[in-house]
């Protein structure tokens, strides 16, 4: 216990942030990382410019050619083992081996696409990274404000980020 009171305590950023894994599980579900409630993607692959629950800008995520090469990792390592493993161990017709693996593939990557960029921004939203370094507009605004008069400092002072994360 003594080597914990050692390390320095640094408040992170945004004390409400989810963390990493709940964060990219709510993005691979086409939803919302930080609040989980509104739904990410307005079409196959277009983020949304912002949350309509939590009011998180979206828009400003950098995924850029993450997700398909996630994609292509993983299908390609899925598919191309259940291929030699079948190829190998059984006599497949032709027919079948022309239409199966292509399918296959093409069911797999279509549908793992937008699962991977949702996890990928939210991925990007536990690190902070790009616009996701500021807490959603809507949270800011429902901040409560200072009803006895006296100035305790703005918004983003620890206090109110304390405040903010429930802690
Ligand atoms: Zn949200």
């Amino acid at each position: 216990m003594d080597i914990l009171t050692d390390t320095p305590v640094t408040a992170p950023r945004i004390p409400a942030r989810a963390r990493l894994i709940p964060a990219m599980a709510r993005g691979f579900l086409n939803r919302c990382p930080h609040c989980g409630q509104g739904l990410l993607f307005e079409r196959f692959l277009k983020v949304r410019p912002e949350c309509e629950s939590c009011g998180l800008a979206t828009g400003s995520h950098r995924a850029d050619d993450l997700p398909p090469y996630l994609v292509i990792f993983l299908v390609g390592h899925l598919v191309g083992y259940l291929m030699l493993t079948f190829e190998m161990e059984y006599d497949v017709p032709l027919w079948l081996s022309l239409t199966l693996w292509p399918t296959l593939t093409l069911a797999l990557a279509g549908g793992l696409m937008q699962p991977m960029k949702g996890a990928v921004v939210g991925l990007q939203y536990a690190f902070g990274m790009h616009g996701f370094d500021r807490l959603p507009r809507r949270q800011e605004q429902q901040t409560p404000p200072h009803t006895d008069g006296t100035h305790h400092g703005s918004a983003d002072s620890p206090s109110a980020a304390a405040r903010l994360g429930g802690v």
